[in-house]
Order: structure tokens, then C-alpha cells, then sequence
């Protein structure tokens, strides 16, 4: 039956009518803060490509999860930037690592949020690859799997046992997520759970975050060991292989541009899914809204929306925070 009968205007005349038919809901309990945390005290520096965006020193880091957790938001992704970096990116897996300082600081004040922790190489590294630099068969300088494989274990299990309630793979070295299990589990912090960063693109939009992260790769690019973005099929069997390793979580990264990816995956597989919404998705609207071109609240929560619909539970957003505020 078609018009004049069906009129779809019908039920979008009223705000209380389109309230009744929305299909997707974001919520407070969909957003997770990804935050910086760097030595010293009493610090909280700018990121100039990510406006309102910071570094934190452990007890200003501290104050601001006690506000996010104030405003509901349920999880921070923690990233860590140490005081020295190393070929082998020493300071990701030392006890007293700047993320294992963090966790403790943010776990003894509150206990309730939940902390996640980036396990990578890159921000700890001198070349700012994501593991272990070695020369391939090419003679070409790569990031060599199987021995970044041990470091990232240990750096997992370094934040487990600083009380981390989950880790989060971003190297995307094969069989990572199953190396870390193992590890966890031999060590008796069974109870971590993983969250996958499985179908990581080698994408453009992660440029701000390598300012944030102090991670940009000293030569070369990421491309042998993250994603190739016009791959679908790929990613899908990316994330079966993850979850076959036992990750508890799987995501699709960067977000917007990849919501096919993060659909197929929620037709398939039954585990939450997460979506990065990363740097550079968030610094294109902020720049835009700042010359008065987009309007940064309806823009966000737009965004934010569409990346629940394609199938994503848990979203990393920048705009946590301010979500949060607007969603309350
Ligand atoms: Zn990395």
C-alpha cells in the first residue's frame, strides 16, 4: 500500500512520536574515554590537534576519571607516554610502568570504574613501530611477530596485575590475542578480559593521535602489520581468528569510515563489538565546528549514533565526556 495511504511523515510529526519508533539508542553506558597519562605531577597538557584533549600526569589523570565517573561514563582506555623509549620499548612492560601507575592511582580512588589498558609497543619504542624492529627477508627494517609476541604478554600482564579489569591488543601482530591469554591465564589474572583491536586499519585518520601519543613511526609506515582499508573479508576473518584466541571483545578501528565492517561483524558474531571513533574523525568535526561550519554537538551525537547502529556496543570516543553531559 502505497501514498496517499502510507504517509511515513506520520509518525516523525511529534518529538514524543519519534521518541516511541527511534530504533537505536545511544547511551552513557556505550561510551568509553580514551586518556593519556605521562610522568610528573600536576600536569595536564594540551593536545593541540585534539582540542580539549590532554596528557595527564597520574593525580590530575586521577581527578578527571572521578569526574567521568561522576557523569556515568562506565570505562577509560588508558595510553601511556613514558620518560624513555628504548629499541624494544622497555618501559611498556616494567612493573612500575607509567599505564601499571595509573591503573593503581585511578583503581584506589575509584574502584568501581572500569580501566582498560592499550597494549602496544609504539608509544614505547625509539622508532615508534608497534614491536620488535628486525630486518625482513627484503632487507627492509620490519617489525618482526613472533618476538614482539612475548613483550606484548608481559606488558599485558604487567597491567593485569596493576589491576586492570581489561586489556587491548592494538598491535595486530598474529596471534597476540592468543599469546596474552595464555600469559594472563598463566599468571593467574584470569578474570582480564581482552578486547581485541581486530580489524585495525592502516588508516589516515590516526594522525592526531600520534601527537597525543608521542607514536609517530620514525620510518616507514604501519602498513605490514595493520589492516589494508579496502578489505572486508579480511577484517571478518581477522576477528574470527581473535575470537577463536579468546578475546572477550572484538573492534572495528577507525570507526565511521569502517561502519560496513562493524554491520557484517554484528550479523556474525556473537560477542560485543567495539568501535574506535579515532583522532582524526574527532579533530575534522572539532576544526570544523570551530570556523562555525558544523554544529559540534548534534555532529557528535550523529556520529555517535550511526556507530551504535552498525552494530557497536562500547564506542572510544573523545567525546565521552562531553556525551555524557549531553546525553544526561
Ligand atoms: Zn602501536
Amino acid at each position: 500500500m502505497g501514498f496517499p495511504t502510507t504517509r511515513m511523515r506520520r509518525l516523525r510529526r511529534t518529538e514524543t512520536l519519534r521518541r516511541m519508533v527511534r530504533e537505536t539508542r545511544l547511551t552513557v553506558d556505550n561510551l568509553v574515554m580514551p586518556l593519556f597519562v605521562r610522568p610528573g605531577t600536576n600536569e595536564q597538557r594540551p593536545i593541540t590537534s585534539m582540542p580539549g584533549q590532554y596528557q595527564w600526569s597520574v593525580d590530575r589523570l586521577v581527578e578527571e576519571v572521578k569526574t567521568l565517573e561522576g557523569l556515568g561514563v562506565p570505562a577509560v582506555l588508558l595510553f601511556g607516554i613514558p620518560d624513555a623509549k628504548d629499541e624494544f620499548g622497555s618501559a611498556a612492560y616494567r612493573p612500575d610502568a607509567i599505564v601499571c601507575r595509573a591503573v593503581e592511582a585511578i583503581k584506589s580512588n575509584c574502584p568501581d570504574i572500569c580501566v582498560i589498558t592499550d597494549v602496544c609497543l609504539c608509544e614505547y619504542t625509539s622508532h615508534g613501530h608497534c614491536g620488535v624492529v628486525r630486518e625482513n627477508r627484503d632487507g627492509v627494517a620490519d617489525v618482526e611477530n613472533d618476538a614482539t609476541l612475548e613483550l606484548l604478554a608481559k606488558e599485558a600482564c604487567c597491567h593485569a596485575a596493576a589491576g586492570a579489569d581489561m586489556v587491548a591488543p592494538s598491535d595486530m601482530m598474529d596471534g597476540r590475542v592468543g599469546a596474552i591469554r595464555q600469559a594472563l591465564d598463566g599468571n593467574g589474572h584470569e578474570e582480564a578480559a581482552i578486547m581485541a583491536y581486530s580489524a585495525k586499519f592502516a588508516s589516515a585518520f590516526y594522525g592526531p593521535f600520534r601527537e597525543a601519543a608521542e607514536s609517530a613511526p620514525q620510518f616507514g609506515d604501519r602498513r605490514s602489520y595493520q589492516m589494508d582499508p579496502p578489505n572486508q573479508r579480511e577484517a571478518l576473518r581477522e576477528m574470527a581468528l581473535d575470537l577463536e584466541e579468546g578475546a572477550d571483545i572484538l573492534m572495528v578501528k577507525p570507526a565511521l569510515p569502517y561502519l560496513d565492517i562493524l554491520q557484517a561483524a554484528s550479523e556474525r558474531f556473537d560477542v560485543p563489538l567495539a568501535a574506535y571513533h579515532v583522532s582524526g574523525e574527532f579533530a575534522m568535526v572539532k576544526a570544523a565546528a570551530a570556523q562555525g561550519w558544523l554544529d559540534e554537538r548534534r555532529t557528535a551525537l550523529e556520529i555517535l549514533t550511526a556507530i551504535r547502529r552498525a552494530g557497536a556496543r562500547l564506542i572510544m570516543t573523545y567525546w565521552a565526556k562531553d556525551a555524557a553531559g549531553w546525553l544526561a
